[in-house]
């Protein structure tokens, strides 16, 4: 059928893609008040893999405005994880709340509702939502971009706009055409999954957590939905998979994997399939650069890590924050861009290594089951890569984020990993303790007064772009040798450690710090000072403190 090409006016914001990704990056544009238009190659609802969400997600919900209606589509609450994994056979639970006080659940979604949710949320906001619609091609251009549009029933669109995300998802139109993509050596796995009806659940407390059996040849995951239906997938080997599939077909692979897992087939057995088995490619991946001169990857369409820690959404919609930001700033100031682009990738990469970086140590710590594909996945000791440093400062002292603490505790951990997380966590302890133990007593908090704090070596504040109000602005950063990224300070703090010149005691400190500030708001800068002295010496960032102390004692 000869197809119709319509020229269409110039958009600001051109969103490729309505998942997860999609659909949050075009929202807080919209909301920015851009001119948003999403082009979806499907039409919604549409099936897609993934199911379940972590906490951590809720609080970009309720920005997107969508939580409420997250919270009442009839969703299982999933407070956590089952799993057999590690040095016990035998399955053990932990849950969000350990962890996470303040969402101590997150949800097992149907994805094909739960996209909906977030694509209908985009148009409620003002997004020029266009369901099949395919983007074919991306130019780059003044004013920006050029993209050639086919809908479903083969009408052709040119649409010009200032910028484009990327959201293809594993698609990744641009990382395509830009080469961009590079795979993981590490994670080739492959991912068979299928839909079961009237499945067992595990017993409550647990009912709602996401199971997790390690087997000999792989992994299965079972994920409790809505409607009495359950997700149920194995993750193996690519390459050993694939010759399977081939030699024994989809559906008997699938089965036999499943039947390697007891306490999932146990679950299973008096349930029926009614959907898949489906094959999914789950290589992981980074298309990098991010960011070029008008567009910007987001979601799966800039990278993706195995899906152990059910961090996929999570990664789409926080990199759709970072990244509807990166975009506000582009456009509205454009000298911004070059600084703003950095920031973007850091952060973003940042969460894609920690999540990669636990994978591998996931992988490499499980002692359940002894083959070919667990030894194939050990970290070995004298492997550069890793334990990396920043990885093992994020796990030791940071506010834990639930799996890290897991693998400690319930896994086999490379020895030198181990041994390098204890040894910083029990320094952070001690400094802890001797920082209350001087307060309690009037005698050593006296000396603690006359101590003479110094801001330790590579510790500095320089301005960064940060993100506020949906945007990057220049601000100021603390970096550390723990935190090189940085991490946004107050004004206050940057004083009070231009004061720490190893010369003042912290008393002459802390009076400089409430000069000129009458009672309650002295008292209030005093007491913010001394959390953030124990903060800094905790961390490392301010030094000379115990050493100082004992001789004013
Ligand atoms: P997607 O959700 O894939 O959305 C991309 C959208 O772009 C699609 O709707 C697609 O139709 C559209 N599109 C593609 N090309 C075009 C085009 N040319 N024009 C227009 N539209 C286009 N994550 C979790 O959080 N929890 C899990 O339990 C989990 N399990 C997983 C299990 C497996 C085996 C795999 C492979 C992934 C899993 N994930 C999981 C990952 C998760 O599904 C993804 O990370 C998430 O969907 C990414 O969202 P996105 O918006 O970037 O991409």
């Amino acid at each position: 059928m000869p197809s119709a090409r319509r020229p269409t006016d110039l958009t600001d914001v051109v969103v490729i893609g309505g998942g997860p990704a999609g659909s949050a990056a075009a929202t807080l544009l919209a909301d920015q008040g851009w001119s948003v238009r999403l082009f979806e190659r499907d039409r919604f609802p549409r099936e897609h893999v993934g199911e379940s969400l972590l906490p951590a997600s809720l609080p970009i919900l309720d920005a997107l405005g969508v939580l409420p209606a997250v919270q009442q589509a009839g969703f299982i609450e999933k407070y956590g994880a089952t799993m057999v994994w590690g040095t016990d056979a035998e399955p053990w639970s932990w849950y969000f709340r350990e962890t996470n006080p303040e969402h101590p659940h997150a949800y097992q979604v149907w994805r094909p509702t739960f996209d909906k949710l977030l694509l209908d949320n985009a148009a409620k906001h003002g997004v020029d939502v266009r369901e099949e619609h395919r983007v074919i091609d991306v130019s780059f251009g003044p004013p920006g971009a050029e993209l050639h549009v086919v809908t479903s029933s083969g009408v052709e669109l040119d649409v010009k706009a200032r910028f484009v995300v990327d959201a293809s998802g594993q698609n990744g139109l641009i990382a395509h055409k830009l080469n961009l993509r590079q795979n993981d050596d590490y994670f080739q796995n492959l991912g068979i999954y299928a839909y079961f009806e009237d499945a067992a659940h595990l017993d409550p407390p647990d009912d709602g957590n996401i199971f997790i059996e390690s087997y000999p040849e792989g992994w299965i995951w079972m994920i409790p939905l809505s409607g009495g239906r359950t997700s149920v997938g194995a993750v193996v080997d690519s390459r050993a998979g694939q010759t399977a599939i081939q030699d024994q077909g989809l559906a008997e692979f699938f089965q036999s994997q499943l039947a390697q897992a007891p306490r999932a087939s146990a679950l299973l057995t008096d349930a029926h399939r009614y959907d898949g088995p489906h094959v999914v490619r789950d290589w992981s991946y980074v298309a990098e650069p991010l960011i070029g001169e008008a567009h910007i990857l987001v979601g799966d369409a800039a990278c993706f890590v195995d899906p152990l820690f059910s961090s996929g959404v999570h990664l789409a919609l926080s990199s759709a924050m970072l990244g509807a930001a990166f975009v506000t700033t582009a456009l509205r100031n454009p000298g911004m861009a070059a600084p703003a682009s950095e920031v973007y990738a850091e952060l973003y990469m940042q969460q894609y290594r920690h999540f990669r970086e636990l994978a591998r140590l996931f992988y490499a710590s499980n002692r359940s089951v002894d083959s070919y594909f667990w030894e194939a996945r050990k970290i070995l000791e004298d492997d550069a890569s890793t334990p990396r440093e920043a990885f093992i400062r994020a796990v030791a002292g940071q506010p834990p984020q639930g799996y890290e603490r897991v693998v400690l505790q319930r896994g086999d951990a490379p020895p030198a990993f181990a041994a390098d997380v204890r040894a910083l966590e029990e320094e952070r302890e001690r400094r802890s303790a001797w920082w209350d133990q001087s307060l309690a007593v009037t005698a050593t908090r006296q000396a603690l007064y006359e101590i003479t704090p110094r801001r330790g070596a590579e510790v500095e504040v320089v301005p960064k772009p940060i993100l506020e109000g949906g945007e990057f602005v220049w601000g100021r950063v603390l970096v550390t040798p723990n935190r090189r990224e940085g991490t946004p300070v107050s004004s206050l703090i940057e004083r009070l450690l231009e004061l720490c010149d190893g010369q003042r005691p912290l008393r002459e400190i802390l009076g400089l710090l409430i000069e000129g500030r009458d009672g309650e708001e002295s008292e209030q800068i005093l007491s913010a000072s001394m959390t953030a002295f124990k903060i800094l010496f905790i961390d490392g960032a301010i030094g000379g403190i115990e050493e100082n102390a004992e001789t004013t004692r």
